[in-house]
């Protein structure tokens, strides 16, 4: 599954929504703060991304919080446990796929999108 990295700025209120966004989808993520971290900052700009929040999902790169492109980029979907609500990555189409909650090991079935 995809990782995603984003790069953010300490005083950016657009990276604030952007956390949140990702939070609520229940992405993992990765976060680089450009203005602490100069590495971050090197990475960015050799991306020629310009201004946060900027993400780099797989390969490709996204700057601004562009929802519905993030979600595409992103090759799984996250399914949360009808028995204690945890939170899964499922892999985006696959059909019908049994999940078996890590948690309290219930077994459900997420009907994913066919690509
Ligand atoms: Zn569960």
């Amino acid at each position: 599954m995809k990782e995603i990295i984003m790069f953010t700025s300490s005083t950016c209120p657009h990276c604030k929504s952007a956390r949140a966004y990702l939070e609520e989808r229940g992405y993992k993520y990765t976060e680089k703060n450009v203005q602490l971290d100069p590495v971050a900052r090197q990475e960015m700009m050799s991306r020629k991304m310009m201004g946060v929040p900027a993400f780099i999902i797989g390969d490709e790169s996204v700057v601004g919080l562009d929802r519905a492109k993030i979600d595409a980029l992103i090759d799984y979907t996250v399914e949360s446990c009808p028995e204690c609500h945890h939170r899964t990555r499922v892999p985006k189409g696959k059909g019908k796929v049994k999940i078996t909650c890590k948690k309290c090991t219930n077994e459900f079935i997420v009907h994913t999108k066919i690509m």
